[in-house]
């Protein structure tokens, strides 16, 4: 379920890689400060309600582009899968 998931998710941008590993390991970037600040409720994240996906897809702007697609959370479940998809399934972040 975890793969099947992760794979159907878009490839991101260098820069988000290096954001990513950024907030892996600075301890001082607190995306989860934020994240907890903003995004809990209930004690569980009201963006992905706990998947670690938050899933757009046919989400279109006024103008009817779509820009809705599959993206891994911003919380802590979901940095978590991020990494575990591109660093212990071996599948190159490109
Ligand atoms: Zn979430």
């Amino acid at each position: 379920m975890l793969v099947a998931a992760g794979t159907a998710i878009q490839s991101e941008t260098e820069r988000g890689r290096q954001m990513t590993d950024m907030l892996a390991d600075d301890p001082t970037v607190s995306l989860n400060d934020y994240w907890f600040e903003f995004y809990v409720n209930q004690g569980l994240c009201s963006l992905c309600g706990n998947t670690g996906v938050i899933d757009t897809t046919g989400v279109k702007t006024p103008a009817g582009v779509e820009v809705g697609r599959k993206n891994w959370c911003i919380c802590p479940n979901g940095q978590a899968m991020r990494r575990e998809h591109y660093e212990t399934k071996g599948h190159h972040r490109s």
